[in-house]
Order: C-alpha cells, then sequence, then structure tokens
C-alpha cells in the first residue's frame, strides 16, 4: 500500500519533469522503477533514453526518514538522473576515472538542485507537498566538491 503510493509519486515526478524546464527538448525518454535491493548507493541510472529509479532501495535506505522527506529524496533522485540526460558524458572515462565521474555527479547534482528549487511551488502544486530538509546535505557536498576542482 505504502509502496504503491510512492511508486505513483514517482511516476507523477517523471511526468511532470520532463514536461517541464528544459528537459522537454527530450522526447522518448522512459521510467523504469526497479524493486530489488541492491545494498549499495545506487538510488537511479540513466543511459541513452531510460531512466532507472531503484525505489525499493531508495525506501530502503532511506527507511527512518518521514514521508515528506522520502518523497523530497524521491524528487531529487528522479531530477539528478534526468538531468544525466542534458549533460554530455564520455562513458569510457566515466567509467575509468573516478575525478571525472564525481565531478559529473557533482553537476548533476547542482542541476537538479536548482531545478528543484526553481520550480518547487509548481512542483508541489503537481504533485502534493514534499520537504527539501533532505537536500541539504547533498547541496552541500556538491557544491564542496565543484569547489575543489
Ligand atoms: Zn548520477
Amino acid at each position: 500500500m505504502l509502496y504503491l503510493k510512492y511508486e505513483e509519486f514517482t511516476k507523477s515526478v517523471f511526468k511532470f519533469i520532463v514536461k517541464s524546464g528544459n528537459y522537454n527538448k527530450l522526447k522518448y525518454i522512459r521510467l523504469k522503477i526497479h524493486k530489488e535491493i541492491r545494498q549499495d548507493d545506487t538510488h537511479g541510472m540513466a543511459y541513452r533514453c531510460t531512466v532507472r529509479i531503484f525505489l525499493d532501495q531508495i525506501l530502503f535506505n532511506k527507511r527512518d526518514y518521514s514521508e515528506y522527506d522520502i518523497k523530497g529524496y524521491i524528487v531529487f533522485v528522479v531530477a539528478h538522473e534526468l538531468s544525466h540526460l542534458l549533460q554530455s558524458i564520455d562513458i569510457k572515462r566515466y567509467h575509468s576515472e573516478k575525478k571525472y565521474r564525481n565531478f559529473i555527479e557533482a553537476s548533476a547534482d547542482i542541476v537538479a538542485l536548482e531545478y528543484i528549487k526553481e520550480y518547487y511551488d509548481i512542483l508541489k502544486e503537481n504533485i502534493g507537498y514534499f520537504s527539501l530538509d533532505v537536500l541539504m546535505e547533498p547541496e552541500r557536498n556538491a557544491r564542496e566538491y565543484l569547489n575543489k576542482v
């Protein structure tokens, strides 16, 4: 029951973001929600035209969060994965150079966070309330990393 609620929420986040902002340039994007628990930190992936969200993994890792914090985190993961599709990523370097990979990830975080802040009111109107509190830590980390490189 609870799971279905987050699954529906994830779908509406995806739908809304794809239709708004810069993302409407990206046609034919699909969303896949995965149920397996990976026991790692992978909450999402984006490659070619598919965004994969590991919803069970998110719900497992964030099991101590409140509903609105979990929802805020889901918005962040979906926006982060979608922003990868706007980046031009050198896949070879991504998989072989840690520094390059971290730079790509931190940049995607910032694009996602700025999108969420800019669209917060309209997002809430369309997908329901979610909290921004959980985004403070990823934002601090990403900005710290980008200031270092
Ligand atoms: Zn990423």
